[in-house]
């Protein structure tokens, strides 16, 4: 069996009673980086195990040797960093070879960094596309120009080294729609969680002014 768990974007106490029960009674858990995950079962009080770091998944032969074990019965449990497996994080080359494969999958929701911001900003969520992170070069000018036809609310992650020059583009490249609403959320169920809402005419004075720490999700409002 395969359990797919999420985990806290900041705050330990969003994990879930299911998470840390399947967390405690698992053969193994396949983590991105094993201090990490190592950490969490400290502060969760769960016994150390095995954890298998896996960081893209992406090496058929590490994927291989997890859906052999599978096979053989052992009970893994995929978690990432942070959040949601699979989002933004790895987890899509074993959850979808698990898939093919008939072994049983079950999934743990918890949290997501892009539902937390959604669900604070205020903006209109019925409908939304969620972008991931923006294209470091290739593609990242031909997407900014998009954002301009795109009627649904948008939401993607930034990295703290590009949250000033990625708002100060999408202030440029909506500059024709200085109505329109963005919102900017920053250490979401953390210490210094901000959410700060403005306009496209009003961008670049946040680019400047924003506090240019911790994690961030980016919403600009539908047309
Ligand atoms: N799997 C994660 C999820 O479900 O949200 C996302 C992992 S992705 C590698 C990391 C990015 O998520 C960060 O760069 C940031 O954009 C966003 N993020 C994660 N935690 C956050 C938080 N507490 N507040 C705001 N953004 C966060």
């Amino acid at each position: 069996m395969l359990s797919i768990v999420s985990t806290p974007i900041g705050n330990l106490g969003d994990i879930t009673l299911r998470a840390v029960e399947t967390l405690k009674t698992c053969d193994a858990i396949v983590c991105e980086d094993t201090r990490v995950t190592g950490q969490l079962l400290k502060l969760l009080n769960i016994p150390r195990k095995e954890l298998i770091s896996c960081h893209g998944y992406s090496n058929p032969r590490k994927v291989d040797d997890l859906i052999r074990r599978l096979d053989e019965g052992r009970h893994l449990v995929l978690v990432s960093d942070a959040g949601t497996p699979g989002i933004s994080d790895p987890g899509y080359a074993l959850v979808s070879r698990a898939r093919s494969e008939k072994i049983p999958i079950e999934v743990l929701p918890g949290p997501a960094a892009f539902l937390a911001a959604l669900s604070a900003s205020g903006l209109p969520i019925n409908r939304f596309v969620y972008l991931g992170f923006l294209p470091l070069k290739k593609g990242r000018q031909t997407l900014l120009r998009s954002l301009k036809e795109e009627e649904r609310t948008i939401v993607f992650y930034e990295s703290v080294h590009r949250i000033e020059r990625t708002l100060t583009e999408i202030a440029d490249a909506l500059k024709e729609q200085p109505e329109r609403n963005i919102v900017v959320a920053r250490e979401l169920t953390k210490m210094h969680e901000e959410v700060i809402t403005t306009t496209i005419a009003g961008l670049s004075e946040i680019a400047k002014s924003i506090t240019k720490k911790g994690e961030f999700v980016l919403i600009i409002g539908a047309q």
